[in-house]
């Protein structure tokens, strides 16, 4: 092969250098002054590049030099859509040269770029593909205008070699701008990042690395990460990370960390492997963040959903999750597990005298004082209000589980400090759940509410005091509460009735009063007396629900029939509970609005004499309240409950009703006989009214008549009988009577 002309060496040789000399930043610049010496050098009008869009479909005209005088035609020349131009672009993709000595030789097929070439007025051109990779990526032109040129097959080797420069040129612009984006994110990344060699020797970190860690690129560089290992993590914890890198080729986790200034962070770091071109690792890169806060503020959160805010102690859910936890242990262990409930003694009276600082005070030194007579493997909890818990399991025997609660005890009623000046004394109710061996099957929440009940017993026998769970008394206890639900949905239900018996004169025979009775109408059509179930209701809500009912029916019929001339008036079994009510007479006195015409001393309220004598000093007061509204009272049921002269006196009764026990025998028993008639005399020297109760007969009736008995209720006269009869009973009674006059 002939050497190549020294000139075209010295023009290669000055086209190219550039490229290889100068940073991908001026390559631009290089090509523009490229072309102008070739142009220059070749004598050419117009010498020019163009390059195709990314996708191939389009090319524009980058760069351009005219020789002096010709017409430039690069802005004609922007985004021209390959597809017109077939032929030339077959020709330029498969790598081959054009070269026109005229336009002539242009084949019968490139219409379009006959149209294209001709109107800029082209004599002869030479195109040469530039190509990287098999990729075709453009091409650079020289045309002529003024005349047509041959181009030497020596020149357009050179320029072929020229434009797989330009092509070299392009893919290192490429290349350094991946390496500048890439550099971009290290330098900027908001994660810190290390690189290390194969050693885990650190041959890179990003600057965030170092706002992290507070190590600098030279304390770290040639070390290993070690350097921030804060040893809370053990051997077994980085034998899986390693593990993980060697089969995966990643990993990713939390761990506590150390920065320079011996701080401790929680970093969330992945690592990722990068093989070498043998295929063992070559390097790791290590991208973490801090993720401290993260951490505290989900801890934080934690402690408020799983704490109580005031003591820091658990709260409740924490405590039944603990519990069902030491529960599934405990049925594995011949252990004792016990469960307290704890709730202070009129706690209530420390928020009112000294205000609810010194209340949290207090408690927050009784879940201190628990806590401090506690394991670790106890939980003591804060249930709400001045209630806690403590859950005390694997305790070795029952005894000395209840020892441990009695120290508890003990400790909380130590006096506190509640106040700068004051210190209270305050005793605690605790109940116990002891769980001997084994499950039971019982639930976290079942324990609980027995060790609830056991307090509730603990505060009923005195407070201050421990009481533990019994299984019988918690069955009576869920039986009671059936019967409480049966009654109250009978009551929603309607199944209550109203019944009436009458009370009457015994010297004259005329109705005075009807006492209202209670009946259940079963739905099975038999009527229940309240003997056979008003027991289970007393001293609970569902007395007094029932209690207004009647009341309520009571005031309403009074109405009706003492304004009907029927009867003088009625009179209504009031239980103890209501009469403990405070708001009982304020209740009873929006009744009797109801009704202004009404007298309300025809309405008359029965106690039992038991129910007066147990909380004699309330239902005093109550009475009196009731009595300043007009309404009259009588002691139901007098002579079984023991009561005192002394306390009769105190009682704003006008009626005492004799107990049907005495009535019954009195004709048999001579001692029932003077109890009676000591009854009725004492009702006189008190100046009340005196009624006998559960006169089966005639002859009851003039016994007592002769003792001087005022009035008389029993089924020698009528059997209770429904409201709505009454009136019928009443009537019929006078017609028999007037008939009874006129014999
Ligand atoms: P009580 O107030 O002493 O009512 C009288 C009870 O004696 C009624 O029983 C009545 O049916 C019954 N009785 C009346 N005359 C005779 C008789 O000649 N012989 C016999 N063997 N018994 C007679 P009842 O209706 O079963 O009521 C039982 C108790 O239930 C009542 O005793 C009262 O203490 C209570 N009670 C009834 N209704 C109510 C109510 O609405 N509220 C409250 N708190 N207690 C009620
Ligand atoms: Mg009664
Ligand atoms: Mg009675």
């Amino acid at each position: 092969m002939t050497p190549y002309r020294a000139d075209l060496l010295d023009l290669l040789a000055q086209t190219t250098s550039s490229f290889i000399t100068q940073p991908s930043s001026e390559i631009n610049a290089n090509i523009e002054r490229a072309l102008a010496t070739l142009g220059q050098r070749f004598r050419v009008d117009r010498s020019y590049l163009f390059r195709l869009s990314a996708d191939g479909s389009t090319a524009s005209n980058t760069n351009e030099w005219c020789a002096p005088g010709i017409e430039p035609q690069i802005q004609h020349l922007q985004d021209l859509e390959v597809s017109v131009m077939p032929w030339w672009m077959g020709e330029v993709r498969s790598g081959r040269a054009i070269n026109l000595h005229s336009l002539a030789e242009l084949p019968e097929s490139a219409v379009e770029e006959r149209a294209i070439l001709e109107p800029q007025g082209i004599q002869s051109l030479l195109v040469l593909p530039i190509i990287w990779h098999g990729r075709l990526e453009g091409f650079v032109g020289f045309d002529h205008v003024r005349e047509a040129r041959v181009w030497g097959a020596e020149e357009i080797h050179v320029l072929r070699v020229i434009a797989t420069t330009f092509a070299q040129a392009f893919e290192r612009q490429r290349v350094d701008d991946r390496l500048e984006l890439a550099s971009t994110v290290f330098q900027n990344a908001h994660d810190g990042i290390f690189i290390t060699d194969k050693n885990e020797r650190i041959i890179d970190i990003n600057p965030t690395f170092t706002e992290l860690t507070g190590f600098t690129r030279d304390d770290v560089i040639g070390m290993t990460p070690n350097i921030l290992s804060s040893g809370r993590q053990g051997p077994d914890f980085y034998r899986t990370m390693w593990a993980s890198l060697n089969s995966t080729g990643h990993w990713r986790g939390e761990l506590w960390n150390k920065r320079k200034d011996g701080t401790h962070y929680l970093q969330r770091l992945a690592i990722a492997v990068v093989l070498g071109p043998s295929g063992e690792p070559d390097r790791y890169v290590g991208v973490f963040s801090d993720v401290t806060n993260e951490h505290q503020q989900a801890q934080r959160l934690e402690q408020l959903a799983f704490h109580d805010a005031l003591t820091q102690l658990p709260n409740r859910v924490l405590l039944t999750e603990r519990l069902a936890n030491s529960l599934q242990e405990s049925s594995q262990k011949q252990k004792v597990l016990a469960v307290c409930y704890l709730d202070l003694d009129a706690f209530k009276s420390v928020n009112d005298r000294l205000g609810h600082e010194a209340g949290d005070r207090v408690l927050i030194e009784v879940g201190r004082r628990l806590q401090g007579l506690c394991r670790s493997v106890d939980t003591v909890a804060r249930l709400g209000g001045d209630e806690f818990a403590v859950i005390l399991p694997s305790v070795a025997s029952a005894t000395i589980a209840v020892a441990k609660v009695e120290r508890l005890l003990r400790a909380v009623s130590e006096p506190v400090q509640a106040t700068e000046t004051e210190t209270v004394s305050l005793t605690v109710s605790i109940g116990v759940r002891l769980l001997t061996g084994g499950t039971d099957g019982t639930s976290a929440e079942s324990l609980l509410r027995q060790a609830d009940q056991a307090m509730y017993r603990a505060k009923q026998e005195g407070r201050g005091r421990l009481h533990v769970f019994d299984a019988a008394h918690d069955q009576a206890l869920v039986a009671r509460h059936e019967h409480l639900n049966m009654v109250r949905l009978a009551i929603q239900r309607n199944e209550m009735q109203f019944f009436v018996q009458p009370i009457i004169g015994i010297a004259d025979g005329g109705v005075r009063f009807v006492e209202a009775l209670v009946r259940w109408q079963r739905p099975d059509g038999g009527i229940a007396p309240p003997g056979e179930w008003l027991a289970g209701i007393e001293e609970s809500p569902v007395i007094a629900e029932l209690g207004s009912w009647m009341l309520e029916r009571a005031i309403d019929y009074c109405a009706e029939w003492v304004g009907k001339g029927v009867c003088g008036g009625v009179s209504v079994n009031i239980s103890a509970y209501e009469l403990r009510d405070a708001d009982f007479p304020h209740r009873l006195r929006a009744l009797l609005a109801r009704h202004p015409t009404l007298d309300p001393a025809c309405l008359k309220l029965e106690i039992l004499e038991s129910a007066a004598l147990s909380d004699i000093e309330t239902v005093v007061a109550t009475m009196h309240s009731c009595r300043e509204l007009g309404v009259c009272f009588a002691i139901d049921d007098f002579g079984t409950g023991y009561s005192s002269l002394a306390y009769l006196k105190r009682l704003p009764a006008q009626t005492l009703k004799i107990d049907r026990s005495f009535v019954a025998d009195m004709l048999q028993d001579p001692g029932d006989h003077a109890i009676v008639k000591g009854v009725i005399e004492l009702a006189k020297v008190f100046g009340r009214e005196s009624v006998a109760e559960g006169v089966e007969s005639a002859e009851h009736l003039a016994a007592l008549g002769d003792i001087g008995c005022d009035a008389a209720q029993g089924y020698g006269i009528a059997k209770p009988m429904p409201a709505e009869t009454f009136a019928a009973w009443v009537a019929g009674r006078s017609a028999a009577g007037a008939a009874r006059l006129q014999q």
